[in-house]
């Protein structure tokens, strides 16, 4: 029988706890033994752990089960064959954990029972705080003030000489500043950065080489490789934390003093430490440092507290694995396993087939996910997710969630048997039946059908009637629904055939929103041109885009009528024309649709060509829709001729209000800082662009400036 990895209550079958323990035994060693001898772990980290609690919790409350060869009694793994093995001169324990606040009370009570038993004075009590940094725990011994050798954790007594390998990693000081004590063993994490680990993945892709599954595994894997010169192309850090043998030196009592020391004699130490005493500022501290996460460069996954007073460590002591006087506090999990209830399709405005996965809703990264998108086909095979598959979800910080592989299938038999079936996409269009097509070059496949299809025609309702498009308020996506599903309504130009006698009849519309939307259908009428442009849905015409061809075309009619060929050969004739020039050292010409290239221009007259898109337009015309001229400008343009770039958060509105109210003055706004910018606008965290303008001498306006100057005219 397949061992069971269910969590706790997951598993339905009632088990003697004995054979639970030895399962839960068999399978921590397997996952240990992936995880630190192999560092390719096949489940998550909080996976691991509950599991881990779960066994602690049957062995406490079944004494006569406990055993001293229990991955709860031990630390790590052992040595790597082909490393030398390192005795540690004094243990390299691991950390007892903590997950909440009652957690830490419970820790900050015993440390005190045990220093009231030792007749220390406890009211003195204050812990050292600081990160716990998710990588390769390692010592660095310095002979005479030099780096003499560098061992692993090991199984904690004795660990793997990886000395070579740590000599080229350039954040461990071959000589300390300022003093050469006999020995002085410096304890620490090697870690890799989270963008040195996205390149190194690239990198791997490319040379067609395994990928990391994380940045932990990768640091570990690099460091521990039998060739150092492998280790020196890999980008590893190194955090200190702690000392191990001292000989020829004192070293400070304090803990915190300690880290201070390190710093100063030449070894990185993580910036957020603090000094905290009960349970209440150390959790506050916890709660800070998790805000903080998500903007780190490195992973962490906890923050560790020490007794600061070093000299009462041996008082309050040890036990099998792990010191009595520090604990660690982990984050919540930002990855987990749950189950991949089914692979939805789902039908974009652009006719885009997206497979949706249905997940077993399940906590992580703070909140409860149950759908994850998956991209494409090529995405799925690449996993190889089916239907059925327990699955790793990750989701940190803001991030989107995202599936991040399978589990390893431990089903007997093939893979129709076992119910695992491999993903199809959809032969036709899973709304309107249509066939579909994938492109050369493309990962998408879409339904042909366009506007036809009522999934795309819901999606192109709701993008003609978006804010920053037609902005029709009060249309939202069960309307649409509605609408479309009671073919009342076709195409947008349909909008403005609705009257609100007709619209009250619909399910939970009253009288008052229908008139209400009716009115919003008419005030859409009056817009302008790029809005328009943008409205129709064009592929690839965004805001951006149609603003640049409505500059160009105030008169969509000529833009419909264009002659798409001719453009572009007038376009690179001008840039041909431009390169002659910059090498004769004259002022180069303006080019007409400047950053409208050539793919867009095509979709744009595909577009036009197409006699339903032109049926539309007219109709659109004929009920009144304002596309005709120039853009209806309320009053004067005092910005006209002024360019702004705007950069950075503002806080009373967001850059694409702060752009369309410096537009609607006349002011031309762009993406990127040049010599012919008159203004950057910063908000906060403005980055990049705002050194740019002050290298070029551009004027720089804050918040307030702006609004003083759209306020002044507006
Ligand atoms: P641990 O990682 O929870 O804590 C101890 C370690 O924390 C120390 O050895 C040290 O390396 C590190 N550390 C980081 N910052 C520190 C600081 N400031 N001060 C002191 N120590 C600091 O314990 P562990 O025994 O190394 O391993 C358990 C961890 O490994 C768990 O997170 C577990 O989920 C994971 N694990 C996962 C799998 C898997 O299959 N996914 C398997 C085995 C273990």
């Amino acid at each position: 029988m397949a061992t069971s990895d269910a969590s706790p209550g997951a598993d339905p079958a009632p088990q003697q706890p004995g054979a639970r323990v030895a399962e839960l035994r068999a399978l921590l060693e397997r996952y240990g033994y992936e995880y630190y001898v192999l560092d390719a772990p096949s489940v998550p980290d909080a996976h691991y752990d509950e599991l881990f609690r779960e066994l602690q919790r049957l062995e406490a409350e079944h004494p006569e089960l406990a055993s001293a060869d229990s991955p709860t009694q031990r630390i790590g793994a052992p040595a790597l064959a082909g490393f030398a093995t390192v005795r540690h001169a004094i243990p390299m324990l691991s950390l007892a954990n903590a997950f909440d606040e009652q957690d830490l009370a419970g820790f900050d009570r015993r440390v005190r029972e045990s220093l009231a038993a030792a007749g220390l004075p406890e009211p003195e009590l204050r812990y050292s705080a600081e990160l716990k940094y998710d990588g390769l725990a390692v010592t660095l011994r310095y002979e005479n003030g030099r780096f003499a050798s560098g061992c692993t954790r090991g199984d904690g007594s004795s660990g793997e000489d990886v000395t070579a390998n740590l000599r080229t990693v350039s954040a461990v000081p071959l000589r300390l500043r300022e003093l050469a004590p006999a020995v002085l063993e410096v304890r620490g994490e090697i870690v890799m950065f989270r963008s040195d680990f996205a390149r190194l993945n690239e990198r791997q892709a490319a040379a067609g080489e395994k990928l990391f599954v994380n940045p932990r595994n990768a640091a570990a894997g690099s460091l521990r490789q039998l060739d150092p010169a492998i280790t020196a192309r890999r980008p590893l850090r190194f955090f200190a934390y702690g000392v191990g043998e001292v000989r020829g030196v004192e070293v400070a009592q304090s803990h915190a003093a300690l880290l201070d020391w390190l710093e100063r004699i030449g070894f990185p130490v993580g910036r957020e430490r603090s000094m905290v005493a009960g349970a209440q500022e150390m959790f506050a501290f916890a709660t800070r440092v998790a805000n903080l996460r998500a903007q780190l460069d490195y992973e962490i996954d906890g923050v560790v507290y020490k007794v600061d007073r070093r000299d009462w460590h041996e008082a309050i002591g040890s036990v099998a694995r792990a010191p009595r006087y520090a604990i660690a506090l982990k984050f919540a999990a930002e990855e987990a396993v749950t189950e991949l209830l089914d692979i939805e399709v789902q039908v974009g405005r652009t006719g885009v087939l997206t497979p949706v996965a249905r997940l077993r809703p399940v906590f992580v990264g703070g909140t409860t996910v149950s759908n994850a998108t998956l991209h494409n086909e090529d995405e799925i095979r690449r996993k190889d997710l089916r239907v059925g598959d327990r699955v790793v979800v990750r989701r940190a910080g803001d991030v989107i969630p995202e599936v991040v592989r399978a589990l390893p299938r431990e089903a007997a038999g093939n893979d129709e048997e076992s119910g695992f079936v491999p993903f199809q996409m959809p032969g036709a269009c899973p709304v309107c039946g249509a066939q579909v097509v994938r492109e050369e070059g493309e990962a998408a496949w879409r339904c042909v059908s366009g506007l036809f299809c009522p999934a795309q025609r819901k999606q192109a309702l709701l993008h003609f009637a978006q804010r920053r498009a037609m902005d029709i308020e009060g249309l939202g996506e069960k309307l649409v629904d509605a609408l479309v599903d009671a073919q009342w309504v076709n195409t947008p130009a349909d909008l403005y055939g609705l009257d609100a006698e007709r619209l009250a009849t619909l399910e939970r519309m009253g009288e008052k929103s229908a008139a209400n939307l009716v009115a919003a259908i008419a005030r859409s009428r009056a817009t302008t041109p790029a809005r328009l442009l943008f409205a129709l849905g064009i592929r690839h015409v965004g805001e951006e885009v149609a603003r640049a061809l409505a500059a160009e075309y105030p008169d969509l009619d000529a833009l419909a009528q264009e002659d798409w060929e001719r453009v572009q050969a007038h376009k690179q004739e001008v840039m041909r024309e431009n390169a002659r020039r910059r090498s004769r050292g004259e002022a180069a010409a303006a080019i007409p649709l400047e950053g409208v290239g050539p793919e867009i221009i095509a979709s744009v007259a595909r577009f036009f060509a197409d006699p339903h898109n032109r049926a539309v337009i007219a109709q659109l015309r004929a009920a009144g829709v304002g596309w005709d001229g120039p853009a209806p400008v309320s009053g004067a343009q005092p910005l006209a001729g002024r360019s702004f770039v705007i950069t950075g958060t503002l806080a009373s509105m967001t850059r694409a209000e702060a752009a369309d109210r410096l537009r609607a003055l006349g002011a031309t706004v762009a993406s990127s800082v040049s010599a012919k910018t008159d203004y950057l606008v910063a908000g906060d965290a403005p980055g990049s662009k705002l050194e740019r303008a002050r290298s070029l001498g551009v004027a720089v306006l804050d918040e307030e400036g702006l609004l003083g100057m759209i306020e002044n005219r507006e």
